[in-house]
């Protein structure tokens, strides 16, 4: 299978000169956490979690109005990953796979043999190709045990800072019995970011509460089901990641998009070893 066939077609792009209120806007709208940049050919990358590193590196003591619009004022070119790894259209998948799995990247952009940025391709879409696989392995192999959570009153800025401190890109949020409530994300905050932006008004970023923010559906799965029926969950319901709970709605394990790559790495190589 080659990439052109699974990868997004239409990717995010920005130019190197643009600001950086651009990108943001561009992560919000399109839901795909990445927004590649462009000269005449690729130049750059930036995700959600740059974004608001950059963002709480600059406003770590707070930042009022003047602050946040010098900060979205930036080029893109300033906080960018410069010559970032891509994939070209008809290489093979399990190519574009293995660079993901063993370089940690959560998407590559995608170019022709022109070198013209055509597509990008994320862990979501890596996930549709469970669907052509037999179930070998169960959720609980690859979930997560030790799940950080967030207290549901804290605000989301410290919910921010702690998913960048771990490197994750989500919190389930969890009552004062330790109960979970809802699942909150980085894509969350920085729509409550951009929300604050438009509005003029910067405090409702550093004082609005997790419970505010967070989704309240919690998605579960059994950890005895298979990572395949994980992946079919997470594409049909358009979420990154999957909780594990106790019979007491006490969290008991999380399983997200990275990890069902890091398993369809695993029986894919299996397959052809
Ligand atoms: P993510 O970037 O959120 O897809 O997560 C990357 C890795 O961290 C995966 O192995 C997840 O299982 C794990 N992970 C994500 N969120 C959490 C969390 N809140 N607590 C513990 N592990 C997590």
């Amino acid at each position: 299978m080659i990439i052109r066939t699974i990868m997004i077609q239409d990717p995010p792009i920005v130019h190197v000169k643009d600001k950086l209120v651009e990108v943001i806007k561009k992560i919000n709208t399109r839901g795909i956490g990445r927004v590649i940049v462009v000269n005449n050919s690729i130049e750059g990358i930036i995700s959600t979690r740059d974004m608001l590193t950059f963002v709480v590196e600059r406003c770590e003591n707070g930042c009022g109005r003047g602050d946040i619009y010098s900060l979205i004022d930036k080029e893109v070119s300033k906080i960018m990953t410069p010559r970032p790894v891509y994939a070209f259209d008809d290489d093979d998948v399990m190519e574009a796979l293995t660079l993901m799995v063993a370089r940690n990247f959560g998407a590559l952009p995608v170019l022709n043999s022109e070198k013209k940025v055509t597509g990008i391709v994320t862990e979501r879409e890596m996930l549709l190709v469970f669907q052509e696989l037999e179930p070998l392995f169960s959720v609980k192999k690859f979930m997560t045990k030790k799940v950080s959570t967030i207290y549901e009153e804290v605000p989301v800025f410290d919910a921010v800072k702690l998913m960048i401190r771990r490197g994750f890109r989500r919190l389930p949020v969890v009552n004062d019995e330790n109960k979970v409530t809802g699942i909150i994300t980085a894509a969350d905050a920085l729509k409550l970011f951009v929300k604050a932006v438009m509005k003029g008004d910067p405090d409702m970023f550093f004082s609005r509460k997790v419970k505010e923010e967070a989704t309240k559906e919690i998605l579960t799965i059994d950890p005895e089901k298979s990572v395949n029926e994980a992946a079919a969950t997470m594409l049909l319901k358009k979420v990154g990641s999957l909780l594990i709970l106790n019979s007491d709605n006490t969290p008991a394990g999380i399983i997200t998009e990275r990890d069902l790559i890091i398993a369809l790495h695993y029986q894919l190589h299996l397959k052809s070893s």
